[in-house]
Parts: C-alpha cells; sequence; structure tokens
C-alpha cells in the first residue's frame, strides 16, 4: 500500500515553465509591468480572466472596469482567490495578493475603487489569462 501524499497548498511556488521571464518577474519576485503595456487594458468583452501561472479563475469580467492606472483593474475578485500582505517596497504600506493557489504575486489592491466595494485590484496584465464567454 503506498500512503496518500498530501501536500500543502499555501507556500508552495510551482512555476510554470512556460511562463515568459517577465511573467516571472511580477509573478514570483513581485515585479511590476510598463503602466499602458498589457492588452487587457482594452479588453471589455464578457468572460473571465485566470491565473496565468495555475489556471485558476480570478476575476469574472463584470468586475472589471476602467480605472486610468495603465493596468487592467476589477473592483472584486471571485471569493477566497487571493491571500494579502503589506509590502514596504516604495516605503509606504501598499496590499499585495497574490494567487491562493500558486502563491503568484498578481497586482495590489487600493481603496479608491466604484462602487460596490470601494476597492480596486490592480492587476498585472502579464499575469492574466482571458477567455471569452461562448454563448
Ligand atoms: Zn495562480
Amino acid at each position: 500500500m503506498i500512503p496518500n501524499q498530501t501536500t500543502p497548498k499555501s507556500n508552495m511556488k510551482k512555476i510554470n515553465d512556460k511562463l515568459s521571464p517577465e511573467q516571472k518577474l511580477v509573478l514570483f519576485e513581485e515585479g511590476t509591468e510598463r503602466a499602458g503595456s498589457s492588452n487587457l487594458n482594452n479588453e471589455k468583452r464578457k468572460g473571465s480572466y485566470y491565473c496565468v501561472n495555475c489556471g485558476i479563475k480570478l476575476f469574472d469580467s463584470n468586475a472589471k472596469y476602467e480605472s486610468g492606472s495603465g493596468w487592467p483593474s476589477f473592483y472584486e475578485s471571485l471569493p477566497e482567490v487571493f491571500e494579502t500582505k503589506t509590502d514596504y517596497l516604495l516605503g509606504y504600506p501598499r496590499t499585495e495578493y497574490h494567487c491562493k493557489n500558486c502563491g503568484g504575486h498578481h497586482g495590489h489592491i487600493f481603496e479608491d475603487g466604484p462602487a460596490p466595494t470601494g476597492k480596486r485590484y490592480c492587476n498585472n496584465g502579464v499575469c492574466l489569462i482571458f477567455k471569452e464567454k461562448s454563448e
């Protein structure tokens, strides 16, 4: 009998080898893509956004809005898909968020978003895959 092997999910970084160097930099070294560089900024179709590293669904297109920041922005994520921590990279506290499933860093949450949540998930476009809803 082979005993069941259980692997803890949190704190485990599974790096997908198909990622580009820029994607690895943002996801695993807390990098940030250049503002305005993501073609997802202009994505307005109905659909869902997935973690580019592990493939879990993170955002619905209904929560996406134009923040003018230069990064894809959402006022809410799907429930329980991120864990957050505070960073001081710029000298003041910011809330950064990571994919709960793979640990990949996606962006920061700000408190200047629209109703109903007042939050802005400022997400690096290179960390997301968009799939249009097929209907
Ligand atoms: Zn992930």
